[in-house]
């Protein structure tokens, strides 16, 4: 059957009528809010199979762990450098702004302590001691590990029978792929369900109660996606980011309707390497390694929101203090997984580093959600950059 309107052209559409819906309709898209979660399932189905599968596939391909090596070394080279121009515009940005200068402390008190994360269980969190137990948890950067080492295992192999392994993960791989196709079909009534939902449950009302906290995240992650993050792409890998964003945009809406980097993952996977021209190896290793620990979007809206809750309780934070919320930002975003809300699980971190109480994440829990939608297609599109980026040296 012939297909008028594209997918993309659907999805944007169901976007707009799905913010309507949650206006005006608030009752009927509480109750649809099942079918968002059945685009949600289906899409999380397939991360594990295909995060298994893609990044063995990827390393098997490469060839050699020289090369894996040198490939990763790019990679997260290429995050850190990205990662650290994402939080600096968050900085400039709020510096410049200075959100929440008006005393807004009443709304923490109504949030009870949250756990603290510390660095070292954050590095602990990583390594998996049962990979069937991270496998059926969905543990990702747990999987990733456990993959990566079993993938080197396999170059190590003789060449029959490291061919049988990838001969198999490749199947596994173009089934999965196949699937996410169909489940890709149904993104418009998904992202329809999603948005209107969340707007129905959140309203918009809080946004404007918050407004210039809301306006320096938005106007942070605007610069970084639409001016710093393709010029650096471009300059890195020689090709219109553009034009590459034109291909590979369902990815992107997909990341801003389900607010979690994993669920979007079998969509970016298909999208880069169907559409965006990324190379399997690429698109198979660099994609999933980034929805779990390249997050730019979040590393930006971590350092606004611990200054914009400094500035709610009046206290100065120095350039001395930026600093530490710099590199801790920077490890939040690489530790937070890439789930809803895992960002404002993360601020504990900042917080307790610069001293401030944790339970101060109660002042921006409200609009979390919607500007966590904002914060995760951001980290997204940083993730299908690299991909494309790093394509170039493989
Ligand atoms: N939801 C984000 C993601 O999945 C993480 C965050 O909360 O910042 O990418």
């Amino acid at each position: 059957m012939k297909r008028y309107l594209s997918t993309e052209t659907l999805t944007i559409a169901a976007i707009f009528l799905g913010i309507a819906a949650g206006v005006w309709m608030p009752e009927t898209m509480l109750s649809l809010k099942w079918v968002g979660d059945l685009f949600l399932m289906l899409l999380k189905m397939l991360i594990v199979p295909l995060v298994f599968a893609s990044v063995f596939v990827a390393i098997v391909s490469l060839g050699s762990g020289e090369a894996l090596k040198n490939l990763g070394l790019k990679a997260f080279g290429y995050y850190f450098l990205t990662t650290a121009l994402a939080v600096s515009t968050g900085l400039l940005v709020v510096n410049m702004i200075e959100p929440g200068s008006t005393h807004q402390m009443a709304a923490a008190a109504a949030v009870s302590k949250p756990a603290e994360h510390t660095f070292a269980s954050l590095l602990l969190s990583f390594v998996p001691s049962n990979i069937f137990a991270s496998l059926s948890e969905g543990k990702i950067v747990q999987v990733l590990l456990f993959v990566i080492f079993f993938a080197v295992a396999a170059l190590h192999l003789e060449t029959a029978r490291r061919e049988t392994l990838q001969d198999f993960f490749e199947s596994v791989n173009d089934a999965m792929g196949k699937i996410a196709e169909w489940v890709i079909a149904l993104t418009p009534i998904g992202v329809f369900s999603l948005i209107g939902y969340v707007i129905a449950k959140e309203g918009l009302a809080t946004l404007w109660e918050l407004k210039s906290y809301v306006l320096a995240v938005l106007v942070a992650l605007f610069i970084h996606a639409l001016v710093v993050l393709p010029a650096v792409a471009a300059f890195i890998g020689r090709f219109n980011p553009f034009d590459y964003f034109k291909r590979v945009r369902e990815a992107v809406l997909v990341a801003f309707s389900t607010a979690s980097s994993s669920a979007t993952l079998p969509v970016s996977i298909e999208v880069a390497s169907v559409h965006g021209g990324v190379k399997k190896e690429s698109a198979g290793f660099i994609l999933p390694l980034g929805a779990t620990v390249n997050m730019d979007g979040t590393a930006l809206y971590e350092a606004i929101a611990v200054m914009f809750i400094a500035n709610s309780y009046g206290v100065e934070l120095g350039f001395s203090q930026q600093i530490v919320i710099f590199l801790t930002a920077t490890f939040a975003s690489i530790g937070a997984a890439g789930i809803p809300g895992a960002g404002l699980v993360m601020m504990t971190m900042i917080l307790s580093a610069v001293g401030l109480p944790l339970e101060a994440i109660g002042l921006i829990a409200a609009v979390d959600r919607i500007l966590d939608m904002f914060r995760t297609a951001i980290n997204v599109w940083g993730d299908l950059l690299a991909a494309k980026v790093l394509n170039r040296f493989i």
